[in-house]
């Protein structure tokens, strides 16, 4: 599951200070040990167990891009196996386990948070997904790049750590789809409808080419409940939508806005806008003619449509729903189970 998420929790990238603070208390104790090293000479095989025995992967690039070195816990997040060759790169791991950046490309130099780190002089965080051509195992993991520079501050080459995210991802993935879908429908909400409106119309100014919105409400929908319980209501609504699904295209958007009100959103609309989504919303009555089985029962279902054209109609969203919402009530207070165009006439005041 992959979403270009608006609620990226863990960002491409953030700097940090490689200087270390220039003043400080005192050169005695913890803080010059944190600062100096303390007696590191001392601690030099107990260095190298840390990064051996380290539950977080960790790696060192040279400049080229060659493995100067690299610990257990980053051999098995990576997934290399036995068979790998002392001398492969690191762009030769990348191209293996295919890792990409948060945004689905391949790692080149201006993704790879190693190389950024190097470039920039900076330390670099990204999430990366490995899927293993090999194993078609698939993760996530957090990496967090630093340059290591010599004396005179030159870089050396590119450390990072490696931690395995799959778990936090699979949760955010969860937690976006919840925070963007109606849990009986599975359609968008409508949130995910205001967001995904606004990018609509940019991209429809962008390329010249027409939106339009039909807000959609049921029928006599509470005589459903009434009649026959609250769960063939529920029932009804799901098939309600899988009908509406169908009579769009898979880039057009439709979502459940609450109760028995639905939305859909029409882009890149071409040619005559007006005979065109005309057609659809006559269309899309049409096909709640045949009655609905719902629990062994044959429904009688039809469906009140506003209609609104984006630039036409307006700029804005909420401009739009609300002619929408005034067309469709319009619609309601002539019988129902039809569809019109927004006029002036359809006051919008008394909504
Ligand atoms: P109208 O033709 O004027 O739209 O009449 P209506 O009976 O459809 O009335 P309205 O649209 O105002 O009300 C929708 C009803 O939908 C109100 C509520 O009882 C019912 N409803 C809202 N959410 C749900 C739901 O999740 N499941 C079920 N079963 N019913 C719901
Ligand atoms: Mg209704």
């Amino acid at each position: 599951m992959q979403f270009s998420n608006d609620f990226d929790l863990l960002p491409m990238e953030y700097g940090g200070s490689l200087e270390p603070p220039r003043a400080f208390p005192s050169r005695d104790g913890l803080r010059r040990k944190c600062l100096e090293g303390g007696d590191i000479e001392q601690y030099r095989p107990m260095l190298l167990s840390i990064f051996r025995q380290s539950p977080s992967g960790q790696l060192v690039l040279g400049a080229a891009g060659d493995i100067l070195m690299i610990n257990c816990a980053a051999y098995e997040l990576l997934g290399l196996d036995e068979e790998i060759s002392d001398e492969v790169t690191w762009q030769e791991i990348k191209g293996l386990k295919d890792l990409r950046a948060q945004d689905g490309s391949f790692l080149d130099e201006t993704k790879d948070p190693l190389f950024l780190a190097m470039h920039r002089k900076k330390h670099v965080s990204a999430s990366v997904h490995v899927r293993a051509t090999d194993t078609k195992e698939e993760r996530w993991l957090s990496v967090m790049a630093f340059p290591i520079l010599d004396e005179q501050g030159n870089v050396e080459a590119s450390a990072a750590m490696l931690l395995d995210i799959t778990a936090f991802k699979e949760m955010q993935d969860i937690l976006y789809y919840q925070a963007t879908h109606d849990s009986l429908t599975g359609l968008s909400n409508r949130a995910f409808f205001s967001s995904s409106v606004g990018k609509a119309f940019s991209r429809s100014r962008r390329n010249r080419l027409g939106c339009a919105i039909l807000a959609i409400d049921l029928d006599k929908f509470k005589e459903v409940n009434d009649r026959y319980g609250h769960a063939a209501g529920d029932e009804l609504l799901v098939k309600v939508a899988k009908k509406l699904e169908q009579e769009v295209r898979d880039t057009d958007l439709v979502a459940r806005m609450g109760g028995d009100e639905f939305c859909i959103l029409l882009t890149d609309i071409t040619g005559d806008e007006n005979k065109n989504v005309g057609e659809i919303a006559g269309r899309i009555c049409e096909k709640f003619s045949e009655p609905l089985q719902i629990m062994g029962h044959a429904m009688d279902i039809s469906v009140s449509i506003g209609v609104v054209l984006f630039p036409k109609d307006g700029l804005d969203e909420r401009t739009l729903l609300k002619k929408a919402d005034a067309a469709m009530y319009r619609v309601k207070q002539s019988g129902r189970n039809n569809w019109k165009f927004w006029e002036e006439s359809d006051s919008v005041s008394e909504l």
